[in-house]
Formats: structure tokens, sequence, C-alpha cells
């Protein structure tokens, strides 16, 4: 993110944006929203040197009051192992000198860093809160089946290997519940509630990084295990979508509001703080 190279430069009054992006949740939906939308965009506005300090954050609009205002830039939709069609798409974004008004900059130009960091920190206790919820889904889909599916004339629930596994994953899950939880308070009561006892740096760590890193974890491991307690036909499409599900989580997993590893490195500088 410092190290941005799509640029903005300020030429006859407008900013001119040049770059690509990969990865751009909600792209192509901005061209098909009826009155109008667009998205955030990060943008180097002085040298790459200068790193964190020259990078300005701007609302792109493509679409304002039902008519196509800009149009210097491309899209393409990817296709996803685990989104549906219909879904939010993710895409690739190309800026071809794509103009922006200077009143569309958000906060203060070469400001644009501090902005989109506290963005991720709240935003990853959102993927927390969707993590459980899928976690939720998978591991109650679980619970039917274990009680239901009988292998050598018993539910598989009455299997130590199974019920045990069923307790471990129950109790990750409220333990990741409760810390999305008070992500979500810590954030309202520093964003909302004006509490100087809450600090930027809780937000960060508390709010974002470890209730993600816990909740998205413990979404994956949910999800393999209950695949595992449907045996093959949870390879199949006849069963619940739990492939899909895990999939979705997979998401998080992976990359959207960074990486599992960046949580990690989030919370490790708590060492030499
Ligand atoms: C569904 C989806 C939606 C997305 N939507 C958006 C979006 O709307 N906007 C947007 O900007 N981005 C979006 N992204 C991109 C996402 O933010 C990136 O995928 C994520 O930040 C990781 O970057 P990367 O994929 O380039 O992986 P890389 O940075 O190349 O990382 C590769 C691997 O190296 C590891 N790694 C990297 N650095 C370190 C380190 N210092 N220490 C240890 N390990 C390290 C990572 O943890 C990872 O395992 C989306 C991604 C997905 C999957």
């Amino acid at each position: 993110m410092a190290g941005e190279r799509t640029e903005a430069k300020l030429v006859n009054g407008k900013w001119l944006l040049t770059g690509e992006k990969n990865m751009v949740t909600g792209v192509s939906i901005a061209l098909r929203l009826p009155y109008g939308g667009g998205f955030v965009t990060i943008t180097r506005t002085g040298p790459l040197e200068a790193k964190h300090r020259a990078i300005t954050t701007m609302l792109f609009m493509v679409k304002r009051n039902g008519g196509v205002v800009n149009t210097g830039f491309e899209t393409r939709d990817y296709e996803e192992w685990g989104g549906r069609r219909g879904g939010i798409p993710t895409g690739y974004l190309r800026l071809n000198g794509a103009p922006v008004d200077p009143e569309f900059v958000l906060g203060e130009v070469n400001n644009g860093f501090k902005i989109v960091m506290e963005g991720f920190d709240v935003a990853r206790t959102l993927i927390g809160a969707a993590a459980l919820g899928t976690a939720r889904w998978m591991l109650e889909q679980g619970r039917e089946w274990i009680r239901s599916r009988v292998v050598f004339g018993k539910p598989i629930s009455s299997y130590q290997s199974i019920s045990f596994k069923y307790a471990e994953l129950s109790t990750r899950l409220e333990a990741a519940r409760l810390m999305v939880y008070r992500a979500a308070w810590l954030a309202d009561k520093f964003y909302r509630g004006g509490d100087s006892s809450v600090s930027i740096l809780d937000i960060a760590n508390a709010g974002g990084a470890m209730a993600k890193m816990l909740a998205v974890e413990a979404a994956i491991d949910v999800g393999l295990e209950v695949m595992k307690w449907f045996g093959g036909v949870s390879y199949f499409k006849e069963t619940p979508p739990i492939a899909r599900a895990f999939l979705g989580a997979l998401s998080y997993y992976v990359g959207a509001e960074g990486t599992q590893n960046i949580m990690r490195l989030i919370v490790a500088r708590g060492i030499n703080r």
C-alpha cells in the first residue's frame, strides 16, 4: 500500500488517475447501479520514495443521477471458485487518465494512508462477522447431519472423535464471536462514543486483526471438519453447499481485507511497542 503505483496528477484543476488494480470487489457493480455509484481509490500523489506520506484517497464516481460520468477506465470481473454468479463480483480495474474533481478527495491530499488503514481495521470486524455467520451455518448443517447419519449401526454423533470435534469447534466459534463483538464494541466506543480509553491501536489489534484472525480460521476449520462429517457426499451438489460456503470463507483466509499472516504481523508489532 505504501508502495502504491497508481498515480493521480493534478492537470487543469482535475486529478487524472492512471494505473491498474487487481482484485477490486464490486468494481463492475458501480456501473449497474440505477442512480449512481463509484468506489474509493488509493493513489500516489507524490514521489514513490515518499511512501505512505504521498497517498491520497479519492471517491471515484462512475455514475451519478443515473448517467455515466466517467469513462476513463476498464473493468473485468473474475470467475470465482466460491462465489455465485449474481453475487458481488471481484474484478480488475484499469484507470486510463480517469478524471476526478478535487471535491472528491477524501480528507487531505497526501494524508490518505491513515484513512485507508483505519478503514481496513473496521472492515476486518465485518469480515470477522461474515466468517462467523458462514461458520455457524456450516456447523448447524454438520450437527443435523451427524445426528441423522447412521454408520455401523449408530448415528455418527455417538462416536467421540466426532462429538469431541463438534464440542471443540462450537467452543472456538463462541470464542471468536466474543472477539468479533468486542471489536465492534471498541469501534463504537472510539468512533461514536469518543471514549478516550480506547485507542486506534486497540481497534487495529483487538478490533481488526485478532477478531479476523480467530473468526476466519475458525470458519475454515469448521468447514473442513463438516465436509469430513458429510463424507463423500459433501463433494456433490446433492447436499447442502458446504463446499461453496467453505470457499467463501477461504476468500477471507487467502486475501480479502488482508491475509492471515498480515493479521499476525499487526499483532506481533506489539512485541516492540
Ligand atoms: C475475494 C477477494 C476480494 C478482494 N477485494 C479487494 C478489494 O475490494 N480491494 C482491494 O484493494 N483488494 C481486494 N482484495 C485483495 C486482497 O486485499 C489481497 O489479496 C490481500 O491484501 C493479499 O495480497 P496479495 O493477494 O497480493 O498477496 P501477497 O501480498 O502476494 O501475499 C502472498 C503470501 O505472502 C504472505 N506474506 C506477505 N508478506 C508477508 C510478511 N511480511 N510476512 C509473512 N507473510 C507474508 C501473505 O500472508 C500471503 O500468504 C480481495 C481479495 C479477495 C480474495
